[in-house]
């Protein structure tokens, strides 16, 4: 088996972004619009000769009525189960947004393993990028740019280290 990744963040965080760099697929849509990834896509990727499988999930896109708990737990509670460690994705530029909480609170619940990744980093200082996220009591908060590829390689190995 595997060791098995799953992508999970609010709409536009760079999930599907990060996904095709993990794959090097372009298997993921990615887009400016919310909602587009709805079903979960997998892909295989390896780094040095460590292989592993990706989940991108969709589940939290779009926000529905019932409230993103509500989609979370139909679409996205099945790929976190499977999850060996979910990467938590959250954009650096926007800062800590209340989807980013609830999200943070239903991951905690979860008890899968989480590791926080603040997306979006580049040419940004790390003390600058994640100081907002530290309260979110997911442990030490990870910068990455996912479409300039920076410290992703780096991340992979520290998440496979974990397992
Ligand atoms: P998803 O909804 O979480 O799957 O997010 P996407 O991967 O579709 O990306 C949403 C938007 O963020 C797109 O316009 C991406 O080009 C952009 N994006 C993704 N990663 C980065 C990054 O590392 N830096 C910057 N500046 N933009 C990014
Ligand atoms: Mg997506």
């Amino acid at each position: 088996m595997l060791p098995t990744l799953v992508l999970v963040g609010r709409p536009n965080v760079g999930k599907s972004t990060l996904f095709n760099r993990l794959t090097r697929s372009r298997d993921a849509l990615v887009a400016d619009l919310p909602g587009l990834t709805r079903d979960r896509h997998y892909g295989r990727g390896r780094v040095g000769e460590r292989p592993y499988l990706v989940v991108d999930t969709g589940g939290l896109e779009p926000v529905a009525k019932e409230g993103i708990m509500h989609e979370m737990a139909k679409q996205t509670r099945q790929a976190v189960d499977e999850a060996d460690l979910v990467l938590f994705i959250v954009d650096g530029r926007d800062g800590l947004t209340p989807q980013d909480r609830i999200i943070a609170t239903q991951l905690r619940k979860t008890g899968r393993p989480v590791m926080l990744l603040v997306n979006k980093a580049e040419g940004m200082r790390r003390e600058r990028v994640t100081a907002d996220f530290h309260e979110l009591g997911l442990g030490e908060p990870i910068p990455i740019s996912s479409a300039h590829g920076d410290n992703v390689a780096e991340m992979i190995e520290v998440a496979l280290d974990e397992l």
